[in-house]
This record gives structure tokens, C-alpha cells and sequence, in this order.
């Protein structure tokens, strides 16, 4: 029930509502202003006329029937709108009242006062009168002077100003309509567009129809498509992860089950192959083991919250560098600074450079070297880290932070889930640093992390 006495809470609505209480407000305003002035100014005018009436009639001094004839005589006085009494005070005179036609019967009914006007007075049947009294040589003169026509005039200034009240307010709701409709349509177009691609499978081609003006209409379908875009490389990345993922594991199962079949199929009558089955078994496993860290790695720096701790970052770098020494065969050497101590977190920056020394030995010669080096100067701290292996394509470069991206002279030659760099680049971002890759000469790659202070 509440719900259908609700108001309109569109647009459109406010605006109408509010130009309609607005311009209702000032022409009401207006019209009672511009009646008061009028009507001011008619009383003004009437009571001009009347002072002058008065004036007239205290130079004549009526103080006889001579003078009172003499008087109506040169007068212009209008008898069917003005109304005089001549009320003469002396001693020795033979009348004491003079009436000009209808003031007799005018004063049969006493006129009403009106309350705060000066000399306004109500008289059944007759109507609004002003009263104005003038005094000489002991003769007082009353004149009551009709409104009837003034009123007349004021009444159609009140008629005309409220029919065009009545004609704005029945036109304007139109073009107040019109303009709201101008300035709304986009948006509720904007609405209708993005329900529909709310409610069907997000494609890359849905976009919203962006119009010329209102220009904030304009910005905000801007801003909306490129989040619609921003959303659907995530998804599309997101999609390409999964898929990535579930291919990745797919071929080591498969490799495992086919092993599987040929033990079972031959195991008994060529116990040779078992053996090797179960190398290439243990191999595989250990593959989508690898995988499997990665891929938790990876969802672990997505979503990791930094601590952060002042440590010596020197220290740490020797340690990492001597505990991958014991696993790779080429050497590495260190040019690292002692007591290099920064405010960070330890763990990612370790991490990154494990990712960037265990690649370097992935793809080097045996018997090359590696480096791993550490640079301060003023705002900034450089970790490199150098070998002399294969090197990476140009081609190659722009993709290789990217999840599940291999170089393809690498793919199927040398075991590796593609996820490695993606985890440093994850990890960098999150700590505001910046990794990147360089050609090494006269071969090989340099990875720099740059630590801004
Ligand atoms: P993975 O090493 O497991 O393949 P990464 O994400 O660590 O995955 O590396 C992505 C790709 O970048 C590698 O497959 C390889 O082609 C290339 N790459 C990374 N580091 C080096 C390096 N030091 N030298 C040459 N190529 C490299």
C-alpha cells in the first residue's frame, strides 16, 4: 500500500516536481507583488483626485445655499462615483448639512473601516469606498469616493497574471519533459544496455552505446566500457589460466596411465619395461608436483599480504645464492656489498631470486658461470641476475611474465610449468618493484629487480 503513495524518484520526476514548486512559487510571489503595487498605486491615485476635490471645496468655503450651488456649479464632480457631505459648524447659518446627490442615502448604512489602510471603508451594495475629510474656517468636508472602477482594474491584472499561472503550469510539465527526457534518455538507455549484457554470457563485442551529450552520460559509458573491457581480459585470462592449468596436468597423466597400460599389458612377460615405466612414472609425478607448487604459489601471491621487516638484504642474498650453488652445476659468483639492509619482505624477495638464479641454471650450459650482484645507489637498490645461456628472442620478451608462457625452443627440451616468472612478476608488483629483462652480451639474460627506497 506504502509502495503506490510512494513518489515518482526518476528523474524526470524530480525535475518536474521541483521547476513546478519552483516557477508555482515565483509567479505566485510575482502575481501577489505585482497586485499589491497596482492596487497600491490605484488608492494612491484615488486619493489624489480626492485631496483635490477637498482643496476645491475648502477655497470655495460653503457656508450658504449660494455657495454650495456656486460650488456643484464649477465642480466636475462625478456624483455616480464621488459622494460629499459639507457639515458647516458656525453660529447664525441657515443649513448645516449639504448632501451632493446619493450621500444621503450612501450614509443611510454606516461604512465599515478596513483595518490597515488609511481612509478605507466597505459599504454593502456599494463596495469599497475612500474616505477623505478636509476642514476651514469652522466647515468640515467629507468625501467618499467609489473604487468600484480601480478594483475593476486590479481584478483583471489578478485574472491575467493567474491564467498565465494556469498556462505555464499546464505547458511547462511538457517541457520540462522534453528537457528531462533529453538529458535522461542516454542513461536510461545506458540501463537497458547494461541489464542486457548483465543477464547473457560476456562477450568481448558488448559495449555500450556511448552518446555525444549530456557529456557526463558520455564519460560515464566511456568509463563503463572500459571496465566491461578490463573485465573481460580478467575473465578471458582467467578462462586461459584454467585451461593452461588443466592442459599442463593432462599430459603428464597421460603419459602416466599409457606407462600404467604397458606394465599391465607387458609388465609380466618383459619385466624390463617396468623399470623403465616407472622412471618415466616418477619423472611425470614429479612434474605435476612442480605444477601443482607452482600453481599454489602463484594463487598464494595473488592474494599475499606484506609484512614488513627491516633485514640485512646482503646476507640473505649470499645465503639464497650459496643454497642454490649446492644444487646447480654451473658457478656463482657474487658481487654483493655486505651490510646492505633494507625494510621489506624477506620471503618475496627471496623467492624472486630463487625463480631468477634456478631459471638462469635452467637455461645454461653446465659449465658457465651465473652472477648474482646487488647495487645501491641513491633511491634505489638493483639485484641482477646474469648468465650466459641460451637468451631469450625479442619476441619472446614481451610474453614471458605471462602465466604458462614458454619460449617454444624451450618446450619439450627443457621441463619447466611456464608459471616461474609469472610468480616473480606477482610477487614485484605486490611489493612495488620493478623486474626486468635484458639481453646479456655476448649471450645470455639479465633479469634486474629494482627495489625504489
Ligand atoms: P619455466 O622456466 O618453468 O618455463 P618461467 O616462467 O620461469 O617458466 O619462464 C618462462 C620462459 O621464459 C621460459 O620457458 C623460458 O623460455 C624463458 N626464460 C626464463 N628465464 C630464462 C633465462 N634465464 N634464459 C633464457 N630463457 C629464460
Amino acid at each position: 500500500m506504502r509502495t503506490h503513495l510512494k513518489k515518482n524518484q526518476n528523474s524526470d520526476s524530480i525535475m518536474l516536481r521541483s521547476f513546478l514548486l519552483l516557477l508555482t512559487v515565483v509567479i505566485v510571489g510575482f502575481s501577489i507583488i505585482t497586485s499589491v503595487a497596482v492596487g497600491h498605486q490605484l488608492l494612491e491615485t484615488s486619493r489624489t483626485t480626492s485631496n483635490n476635490i477637498i482643496k476645491s471645496l475648502k477655497r470655495t468655503v460653503i457656508d450658504s445655499d449660494h455657495d454650495w450651488k456656486q460650488w456643484r456649479f464649477n465642480s466636475l464632480l462625478d456624483t455616480s462615483t464621488s459622494y460629499v457631505r459639507v457639515r458647516n459648524t458656525r453660529r447664525h447659518i441657515t443649513t448645516q448639512n449639504y448632501y451632493s446627490p446619493g450621500t444621503r442615502s450612501l450614509l443611510k448604512i454606516k461604512p465599515q473601516k478596513i483595518f490597515f489602510i488609511h481612509g478605507l471603508y466597505y459599504r454593502p451594495h456599494v463596495g469599497f469606498l475612500l474616505y477623505n475629510t478636509g476642514h476651514a474656517k469652522g466647515i468640515s468636508y467629507g468625501l467618499w469616493t467609489k473604487l468600484n472602477s480601480q478594483l475593476e482594474i486590479l481584478e483583471r491584472v489578478i485574472i491575467i497574471t493567474a491564467v498565465v499561472l494556469v498556462l505555464i503550469l499546464l505547458t511547462l510539465p511538457l517541457y520540462i519533459r522534453v528537457i528531462a527526457q533529453r538529458l535522461t534518455g542516454p542513461l536510461s538507455q545506458l540501463t537497458k544496455t547494461a541489464e542486457t549484457i548483465s543477464i547473457k554470457k560476456i562477450q568481448t563485442v558488448d559495449k555500450l552505446p556511448v552518446p555525444e551529450t549530456p557529456t557526463e552520460v558520455k564519460n560515464l559509458a566511456l568509463s563503463f566500457n572500459r571496465l566491461l573491457t578490463n573485465l573481460y581480459s580478467k575473465t578471458k585470462k582467467e578462462k586461459d589460466f584454467v585451461a593452461n592449468a588443466a592442459h599442463e596436468l593432462r599430459t603428464p597423466i597421460a603419459t602416466i596411465r599409457s606407462h600404467v597400460q604397458l606394465i599391465k599389458r607387458h609388465g609380466r612377460d618383459h619385466p624390463e619395461i617396468v623399470q623403465d615405466s616407472l622412471h618415466y612414472i616418477y619423472k611425470e609425478s614429479e612434474q605435476m608436483s612442480i605444477l601443482i607448487d607452482d600453481l599454489l604459489a602463484l594463487s598464494r601471491a595473488d592474494k599475499m599480504t606484506l609484512i614488513y621487516h627491516n633485514y640485512d638484504l646482503s646476507a640473505s642474498l649470499q645465503q639464497i645464492a650459496q643454497e642454490i650453488a649446492q644444487l646447480a652445476p654451473q658457478k656463482i659468483i657474487t658481487r654483493i656489498p655486505a651490510q646492505v639492509k633494507i625494510t621489506g619482505h624477506s620471503k618475496s624477495i627471496s623467492q624472486i631470486i630463487i625463480i631468477l638464479l634456478t631459471n638462469a641454471s635452467k637455461y645454461s650450459a653446465k659449465d658457465s658461470v651465473i652472477e648474482l650482484s646487488l647495487k645501491k645507489e641513491a633511491d634505489q637498490i638493483i639485484i641482477q641476475v646474469a648468465d650466459h645461456g641460451i637468451g631469450i628472442a625479442a619476441q619472446d620478451k614481451k610474453h614471458i611474465f605471462e602465466r604458462f608462457y614458454r619460449a617454444s625452443d624451450v618446450r619439450g627440451t627443457i621441463a619447466g610449468t611456464g608459471l616461474g616468472l609469472a610468480i616473480a612478476q606477482q610477487l614485484s608488483l605486490l611489493n612495488h618493484f620493478q623486474l626486468t629483462v635484458e639481453d646479456n652480451h655476448p649471450q645470455g639474460s639479465i633479469f634486474s629487480l629494482i627495489l625504489n627506497l
